[in-house]
């Protein structure tokens, strides 16, 4: 069979006409021309963005809608992408238990700050792409049979820093939460003080702690959990007062950056350094809890620490 096939396209081989009339100069025939790279375009269209998300640590193509299911943690390394405050707030209090405070405080630019754009512009950008009023939600609700005051800051808005309103929300929150003889959570994620704020955000670190001073002397629970990353002003007060300190894994808590301690200590840093689980190596943390077992481990912890069921 295969021996006729070959014969029959030989002899057409050999019927075809030979070409008379050389093409002209520079001329490309469609047959030579490239064909137009349509594959390029729909190639891309064939993977619509906000569809798949690439894991940064595993390198593995996460469908976002699995992403969100699994509470943003990737499924084969366990890395644990960022969270929204809402998302987050949600993920950990029983629906509809969670009663938000002071929802419409805004910061305002006390200091008229200038730099390569002025603070205003950008909280109204901030404002317009995020859709939250600052970089904390704070309210009360309910972890499972645990009414809590619960405060979750959001990356998302100006990098997480703590102006005014994020410290005088958490004061509240935690005011609240003192008066109402209530334990504490506070989930941290910030990149420290508000710069456009100058003094006014430092403030917000004395003031904060203060006010857990005076929870903490009604003797009611404080947790605090550092999410990625936790560092500067935030770090430096309300974050690393807690009575339990917990961090989610992998997450970067520090003070100054890894470069500006290498600079000033002219060492080389360890590996691992400023990782949630090289602080709890070194007793600086309490554990690390994974985004996905918080909630159940958080009724754990408030059912030790005698957080109050009602
Ligand atoms: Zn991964």
């Amino acid at each position: 069979m295969a021996t006729t096939a070959f014969t029959r396209k030989t002899l057409g081989l050999e019927t075809a006409e030979p070409a008379v009339t050389p093409p002209p100069a520079g001329h490309q025939t469609t047959f030579v021309k490239k064909p137009k790279l349509a594959g390029s375009k729909s190639r891309k269209r064939e993977i619509p963005e906000g569809l798949w998300t690439k894991c940064p640590k595993c390198g593995t193509m996460v469908f976002d809608k699995e992403l969100d299911e699994n509470l943003k943690v990737c499924s084969r390394c366990e890395h644990h992408f960022p969270i929204g405050a809402r998302e987050r707030i949600h993920s950990m209090v029983e629906t509809c238990t969670f009663e938000e405070m002071d929802a419409e405080m805004t910061s305002v630019d006390v200091l008229n700050f200038t730099g390569a754009a002025s603070y205003k512009s950008k909280l109204e950008k901030n404002l317009a792409t995020t859709g939250l009023k600052d970089a904390v939600i704070t309210g009360i609700g309910k972890i499972g049979e645990h009414r809590v005051g619960l405060g979750v800051m959001d990356f998302k808005f100006l990098g997480g820093s703590m102006g005014s309103v994020v410290g005088e929300k958490l004061t509240r929150l935690i005011e609240k939460a003192t008066e109402k003889t209530l334990p504490l959570i506070i989930v941290s994620s910030s990149g420290g003080a508000r710069m456009y704020e100058g003094m006014l955000s430092l403030m917000q670190m004395a003031k904060t702690c203060a006010a857990l001073a005076y929870h903490a002397k009604a003797r009611l629970p404080y947790i605090s959990v550092l999410t990625d990353p936790t560092t500067a002003g935030v770090m430096a007060s309300f974050a690393s007062v807690g009575d339990l300190i917990i961090a989610e894994p992998g997450a970067m808590i520090g003070f100054a950056g890894p470069r500006v301690i290498k600079d000033t200590t002219q060492a080389e840093l360890p590996p691992g350094f400023q990782t949630a689980e090289f602080l709890l190596d070194r007793g600086l943390i309490d554990a690390i809890v994974s985004r996905r077992g918080m909630k159940q481990q958080l009724i754990g912890y408030l059912g030790y620490m005698g957080g109050r069921q009602r």
